[in-house]
């Protein structure tokens, strides 16, 4: 692999960095040819990957098995796991520049915010080492003299890891660090657009001593090596996050084999603002809501819905507050919107505004591309008018643009909150602490803030319900969602009761 030279004012890199795949703890070529990236705010070829073939994935699940089934790892110490889990994290924060900026250039997410991820994700590391030492089990001392119940935690096995291309490194953090704490071993695949960071993770997993095959990494597109990954039958459980309609799929596709599953998906997400909230405190968050990685986000706050006796005043300090925010070069560290991932995201972007406006919508800011640029920037969109049969009300659209929706009261706002197939978050803005908690308790949603967006850590539970996915991710529980429990009944002494032979007492 090439290393990249970071340019003290930064810029594009003078050549693309190159990639192999992780297999068995060697840096092999893939056997089926390249894949490049451009840099989506730039238009310059950025990265070229190694690309992995049937063989490819064939043999990286074969080596994680090996690993898992005859190596030393799940049969460490939590200790010993937690230790080697907490130099990643170290070795993440010593490489957070470089990462940062392979993570920007591929994605075209800010740079500022590219390293903040990074730290995120060290923070996740560093979590899993703590819950590797605390993993355990249950045992039963109730069940009669002669009886003791133990129920083990043990590792679910060889875990398929497949990732999406919106928080690159974030995702595989929130993930990878759980299974290894577990003791599984992995066959991780990035999306085919943002490789690179969790290729450089590969680097660090083995710098730091990882046994070969526990992590194996694959590149390439979704049919060609994500599905091969989750119908093989050597593979014991999928966890994956990305869309709603490739999950489905690949739910689909696991149940030939009853794999464990585990799934993160898509998201509608409302922010709810009554009159009496902290409007000023809202406004910020529902611009920061809609516009945070260019609304390309799971969690994106893509729909408001606002009070109508505020309406009209608080979507136009939306709307004022939205054109201050800085776009443009995700490279300068000022930038807070970048670019957008791929033309033809761009154009099924604009297709979603441009559908509301047929239906009847208003674009009060922005509805369209930015011209005049090699790179994909898209403007912050506030559409109103929005009817909640409406495209725009109930789909995600992954881009900066921002459905109004409005309500009389608390049922009315509850309602169209619920009026999706999603539920994976929610916000609930107001002074009242009935009225937050009574909201809180009828929405149907894996998460729902009061008064404050899109915080998250390491601690709390995330995940969702309906079509937003199946199972949590973080959390007191994250290493358990990697387990199996097995329960070991044992009895002591001469066996009491006899069913097909009794003896003479
Ligand atoms: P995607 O579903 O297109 O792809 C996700 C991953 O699946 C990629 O690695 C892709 O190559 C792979 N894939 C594609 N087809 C496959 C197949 N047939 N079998 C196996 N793998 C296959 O999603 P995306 O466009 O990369 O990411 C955006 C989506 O991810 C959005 O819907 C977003 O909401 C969702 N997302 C959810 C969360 C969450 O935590 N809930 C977080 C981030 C992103």
């Amino acid at each position: 692999m090439t290393t990249t030279v970071i340019p003290s004012v930064l810029t594009t890199p003078a050549a693309p960095r190159e990639y192999r795949l992780l297999i068995d703890g060697r840096w092999v070529e893939g056997s089926s040819g390249f894949l490049e990236r451009s840099s989506p705010a730039h238009g310059v070829v950025v990265s070229r990957y190694s690309t992995a073939g049937a063989a490819d994935v064939r043999a990286a699940v074969a080596a994680a098995r090996r690993a898992f089934d005859f190596g030393p790892w799940p049969r460490l110490t939590g200790g010993e796991r937690a230790r080697l889990l907490a130099a990643v994290a170290d070795r993440v924060e010593a490489r957070t520049d470089e990462l940062a900026y392979v993570e920007t250039l591929e994605s075209g997410k800010p740079i500022a915010q590219a390293r903040a991820e990074m730290g995120w994700a060290a923070d996740l590391w560093r979590y899993a080492s703590a819950l590797a030492r605390t993993l355990h089990g249950d045992s039963y001392s109730n069940l009669g003299e002669p009886v003791l119940g133990v129920v083990t935690r043990e590792p679910v096995g060889v875990v398929s890891i497949i990732t999406p291309w919106n928080f690159p490194f974030l995702i595989v953090s929130q993930k990878l660090p759980f299974a290894l704490a577990a003791g599984c071993a992995a066959v991780v695949k990035p999306s085919e657009m943002t490789s690179g960071t969790t290729l450089i993770l590969g680097e660090i997993l083995m710098d730091v001593g990882l046994p070969p095959g526990v992590v194996n990494i694959v590149v390439g597109r979704g049919p060609e090596v994500g599905a091969p990954m989750v119908s093989d039958p050597e593979v014991d459980m999928l966890s994956f996050t990305g869309s709603t309609r490739v999950g489905q799929a690949a739910m689909a596709a696991a149940a030939a084999t009853m794999k464990k599953v585990s799934f993160e998906l898509g998201g509608k997400n409302p922010q709810i603002v009554f009159a009496d909230a902290d409007l000023d405190a809202a406004a910020d968050a529902v611009v920061f809501g809609m516009q945070f990685n260019a609304g390309e986000c799971c969690n994106s706050g893509s729909r408001l819905l606002v009070h109508r006796a505020i309406a009209d005043d608080f979507v136009a300090e939306v709307v004022a507050r939205s054109q201050r925010v800085p776009m443009g070069d995700p490279l300068d560290p000022t930038t807070k919107i970048g670019a957008i991932i791929t033309p033809e995201h761009l154009d099924r972007i604009e297709g979603y505004v441009a559908g509301a406006l047929q239906s009847g919508a208003d674009v009060r800011l922005g509805g369209g591309r930015v011209a005049d640029t090699p790179g994909l920037f898209m403007e912050p969109t506030v559409l109103t008018g929005v009817q909640p049969g409406m495209a725009v009300a109930r789909e995600e659209i992954f881009g900066p643009v921002l459905s109004v929706l409005t309500f009389d009261d608390a049922d009315a706002a509850i309602r169209l909150a619920n009026d999706t197939p999603f539920g994976l978050s929610a916000a609930v803005w107001s002074r009242d602490i009935d009225t937050c908690l009574a909201a809180g308790q009828r929405l149907r949603a894996g998460t729902v803030w009061f008064n404050t967006f899109m915080d998250g850590c390491p601690e709390l539970p995330f995940g969702g319900v309906k079509q937003s996915g199946l199972g949590r991710e973080l959390g007191r529980a994250a290493v358990e969602e990697f387990t199996e429990t097995k329960t070991l009944h044992m009895r002591r002494g001469p066996r009491t009761a006899w069913w097909a032979d009794r003896r003479a007492d």
